[in-house]
């Protein structure tokens, strides 16, 4: 069964550390990670917020805006302003939206912000897709799910990834990056050791890599290249995206024990496995 960590896993993941203890090269697999596609699929939605302040309240001028698709149960959305910044969250359940309604929704949500009418034929778009069997489905399965989340943290048994979290961004990164949702998986993944998820804004490490047999360098590793993800977004080139870019690997050896970290993965794969197909 899916936990709620895995069953996103398919949206916004990178499958960074999936072939590293097989091979150095880890890059082909980035194909498979839709991490771009959220990008600009954001971008694309934020432009209609744009256009509704614009439409709205031109004088005022268009607030910076951020927007980002929430794991809420239901169909929910909110927009709120704090200093000055909006910000728009949208139910995960609306990722497949068509546009025409995500923009609905934006000039229905910037309305309520800025206590305007709504036009009604804004409404009646948005609310033809809300009527829309298959995303009924998926919100009910979402209730159904809710009761079997398995639910995670970033205090292991041995190793509190907040506090590497920490230490690792005073040493390396100023305290520039800002804290990610850091948790252990529910399960113990050996192929995957890490992921960060932008959507949420999570950093996921294996929950195999908590053992005190573990050295500690090694879950810095995995963490700190999750940071270096946040550090260098993703970046969009001739149509294609890159994850692991020169500067990426350039920094990643910035790391102190870099080669030993790649040794032990390497060496100790095989375990993994083993102690993940033994605990399911
Ligand atoms: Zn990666």
């Amino acid at each position: 069964m899916l936990c709620e960590f895995d069953a996103h896993q398919s949206k916004a993941v990178c499958y960074c550390f999936k072939l590293i203890a097989f091979s150095p090269v880890v890059c082909q697999d980035f194909k498979l990670c839709e991490t771009f596609f959220m990008s600009e699929h954001l971008q694309q939605i934020k432009t209609f917020y744009e256009e509704a302040f614009q439409n709205l309240d031109g004088k005022r001028g268009i607030p910076e805006i951020e927007v980002k698709f929430y794991p809420y149960i239901g169909i929910n959305h909110t927009i709120r302003v704090r200093n000055g910044k909006v910000f728009v969250r949208l139910a995960e359940v609306c990722l497949d939206m068509p546009l025409n309604a995500q923009k609905a929704l934006a000039c229905i949500l910037v309305s309520k912000l800025l206590n305007k009418k709504i036009p009604q034929k804004t409404s009646e778009t948005y609310r033809d897709f809300i009527k829309n069997q298959k995303l009924r489905e998926k919100v009910r399965e979402n209730k159904r799910a809710k009761g079997r989340k398995i639910i995670t943290t970033a205090k292991g048994e041995v190793y509190d990834l907040d506090e590497i979290f920490n230490h690792l961004n005073y040493l390396y990164f100023e305290n520039k990056i800002a804290k990610p949702t850091l948790t252990w998986s529910a399960r113990k993944t050996y192929r995957i050791l890490g992921h960060h998820d932008s959507t949420h804004e999570t950093i996921a490490v294996s929950r195999s890599l908590d053992d005190k047999k573990t050295p500690k360098y090694v879950v810095e590793f995995v963490v700190f290249h999750e940071m270096l993800h946040i550090f260098h977004p993703t970046q969009p080139r001739n149509g294609r995206h890159y994850n692991h870019t020169p500067q990426f690997r350039r920094d990643e050896k910035q790391f102190a024990h870099f080669d030993k970290a790649e040794n032990w993965i390497g060496r100790n794969v095989k375990n993994l496995k083993r102690k993940a197909k033994s605990k399911k």
